[in-house]
C-alpha cells in the first residue's frame, strides 16, 4: 500500500478512536487534506483512496495543481491568508474560503461575488491563539464580525476556523477550542448559522474533537514533513 493511503488509514483511525473517546460519531468529522507543497500526483493518490476535500494556503499552488486535479469529483477550501488582489484569482478554483478574517476581504469578496452573480460559504476565522504570527479576526470581535458579514449578501457562513497554538501542552491548545466552540454558540444564539468547527490539525486533532471539531485539516500526517516553515504559508511576504 502507498504510504500516503496508510497515513490516511492511520487518520482515519485517529479520528475513529477520538470520536469514540467523547461519544461523537466519526462520520461527523470530515477530514480536509492540508496539501500545500503536495504535488498533483500525490493529491491524486489521496484521492484514490477515497478522499474528496483539499485546503490549499496560496493561489499559485491551486493554480498549478487545478488542471491535474479537476477530472477527479473533490472540493477545494481556501485555508491560506487571502490578499485582497487575490480574490478574483482564488474564486476560479475553490468551493469555499476558510480565512474571511476582515471587514476590507469579505466586503471586497462580496463584491466581485456580486458582480459574477454567484455566491461563496466562508468561513470566519478566529485567532484564538492570541499570537501575532496567526491571522484571524481577535476573538472579541468575532461576534461583532460575524454578524457584518452575515449582511453581505454573497457570502454564506458556514461555520469559524482556527489554528490552534503550536504547544506540546495539550490543555493550553484546548483552550483555543474552547474559545471557537464559545464564539460559535454566541453566532448561534443571534441567528448565525456557523455550524461548522473547522480546527485540530496533524498534532492535535484529537482535541480538537473533543471541543467539537467538524472538520479537522492534516496535513503532515499524510504527506510528509513540509521543506517550508509554516510562517511561510501564513504571512503575507
Ligand atoms: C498546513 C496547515 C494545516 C495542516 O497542518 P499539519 O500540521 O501539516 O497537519 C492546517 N491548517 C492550515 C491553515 C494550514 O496552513
Amino acid at each position: 500500500m502507498h504510504p500516503i493511503i496508510e497515513n490516511i488509514n492511520l487518520i482515519k483511525q485517529r479520528i475513529a478512536n477520538a470520536c469514540a473517546g467523547c461519544g461523537r460519531r466519526a462520520e461527523d468529522v470530515k477530514l480536509l487534506l492540508a496539501t500545500k507543497t503536495v504535488n498533483a500526483e500525490k493529491i491524486r493518490i489521496a484521492f484514490s483512496a477515497g478522499e474528496t476535500l483539499m485546503g490549499e494556503n496560496k493561489v499559485q499552488e491551486l493554480k498549478e495543481k487545478y488542471e491535474d486535479l479537476k477530472s477527479i469529483p473533490h472540493q477545494t477550501h481556501f485555508i491560506g491568508h487571502l490578499q485582497t488582489n487575490k480574490i478574483k484569482e482564488v474564486l476560479k478554483y475553490v468551493n469555499c474560503i476558510q480565512s474571511v478574517d476582515r471587514i476590507e476581504l469579505a466586503r471586497k469578496l462580496n463584491d466581485r461575488l456580486a458582480f459574477e452573480q454567484r455566491t461563496m460559504e466562508i468561513f470566519i476565522q478566529v485567532n484564538t491563539s492570541y499570537e501575532d504570527s496567526k491571522f484571524g479576526i481577535a476573538p472579541e470581535q468575532a461576534v461583532d464580525f460575524a454578524q457584518e458579514v452575515s449582511r453581505l449578501e454573497r457570502l454564506q457562513i458556514k461555520g469559524l476556523m482556527t489554528i490552534g497554538l503550536f504547544s506540546a501542552e495539550q490543555e493550553k491548545v484546548r483552550k483555543c477550542f474552547e474559545l471557537l466552540k464559545t464564539l460559535q454558540h454566541e453566532m448561534l444564539d443571534k441567528g448565525i448559522e456557523a455550524h461548522e468547527l473547522s480546527m485540530g490539525m496533524s498534532h492535535d486533532l484529537e482535541t480538537a474533537i473533543e471541543e467539537g471539531a467538524t472538520i479537522v485539516r492534516v496535513g503532515t500526517a499524510i504527506f510528509g514533513e513540509r521543506i517550508y516553515p509554516d510562517s511561510y504559508y501564513w504571512n503575507e511576504k
